[in-house]
């Protein structure tokens, strides 16, 4: 059966003064429905302006968006039109950001804003799109439906706006949730019914996910699938459990030594060295060597090839000889 989403050699180049510069150097990756796929990375990796090629939000005069194949459920993403390009959006794939203020309209009342979704994308009528948005405020867990559909959102606070756009975001059930550090802003205990919330809605709807963080305790524990993004290309990738309990490349290494353990023993905390390298400059052999303690000779003059280790890739010269840092198996 083929994906439902199908990314393959993927580039996204920024046009700066006549010159090209790649905010994403080819990256493959595939979505079956229902599935779920974490793209993890620090600042600079390349992941939001992933998402937003993928929701056809980039602007097409700045930013230059190539592929072999971008293909959502049929559709090759390269070639719709402006107005496939909405029906697409809001109806089969939707997008949560890390700050709701950034996608509700300040000036709307919040049931509104779910309310009209509905309308449009399912051509309901005013009176029954505010009953299904008070529904779905009501699933959502947000106490006092009746009154929150009619406050603004400055009157909420930052966990019952996030439900508010999660509920916009779910309400015409899309093949596709796109959530970009959905939970980022929010305390722990918000953070865990925000995704239980998505869990909930993946199950029963059959939806896909597409997680964007930085944060791997929650891709741990919310996706089957991980891929790692370093300087705008992925550098390991497989089952996330495998991915995370046994890392074979140097950099998903260091993102895990700088988190505390999931197993309960203590070690201490490393931060990785250095910064990721500006999409501009170029860097020769494997991206990462500036900064990684295993860099050889070799590592500084030949660009890695992908090295299969049980349930993973990892491109890294020296993937197969790479063991789990203390503490994470
Ligand atoms: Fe480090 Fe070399 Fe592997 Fe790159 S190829 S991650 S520099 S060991």
């Amino acid at each position: 059966m083929s994906a439902m989403l199908e990314v393959k050699g993927l580039r996204i180049l920024a046009r700066v003064r006549n010159r090209e510069i790649p905010l994403v150097r080819g990256l493959d990756f595939e979505l079956p429905e229902a599935g779920t796929l974490g793209l993890v990375g620090e600042s600079g990796s390349g992941k939001t302006v992933i998402c937003l090629a993928l929701l056809g939000l980039l602007p097409r005069k700045q930013i230059r968006v190539e592929a072999e194949v971008l293909r959502f459920a049929g559709h090759d993403l390269l070639r719709l039109s402006p107005s496939a390009w909405r029906r697409l959006r809001g109806r089969d794939i939707a997008m949560v950001f890390q700050d709701p203020m950034t996608s509700l309209n300040p000036l709307m009342r919040c049931g509104e804003q779910v309310a009209e979704v509905i309308r449009v994308h399912q051509g309901k009528d005013r009176k029954q799109a505010r009953l299904i948005a008070l529904e779905l405020l009501e699933q959502m867990g947000l106490p006092e439906t009746e009154r929150r559909y009619r406050q603004y959102p400055f009157e909420l606070s930052g966990g019952m706006r996030q439900r508010v756009m999660i509920a916009a975001a779910l309400s015409c059930r899309p093949k596709l949730l796109i959530a970009d550090e959905p939970t980022t802003a929010l305390d722990v205990t918000l953070q865990a019914q925000i995704l239980e919330l998505i869990r909930q809605r993946r199950s029963r709807d059959g939806m896909a996910l597409l997680l964007i963080t930085h944060d791997l305790a929650v891709a741990r524990e919310n996706v089957e699938k991980l891929l790692v993004l370093y300087a705008g290309g992925a550098v390991e990738k497989g089952e996330a459990a495998r991915v995370l309990e046994a890392p074979r490349h140097p950099y998903t290494m260091g993102l895990l030594q700088s988190l505390p353990p999931w197993s309960g023993r203590m070690h201490r905390l490393l931060a990785i060295e250095g910064v990721v390298p500006h999409p501009a400059d170029s860097v020769p052999g494997c991206r990462f060597h500036p900064r990684c303690a295993f860099a050889g000779e070799r590592c500084r003059r030949e660009v890695p090839e992908w090295v299969g280790v049980s349930g993973r890739v990892s491109a890294c010269h020296f993937a197969d000889q790479l063991s789990a840092p203390e503490g994470r198996r």
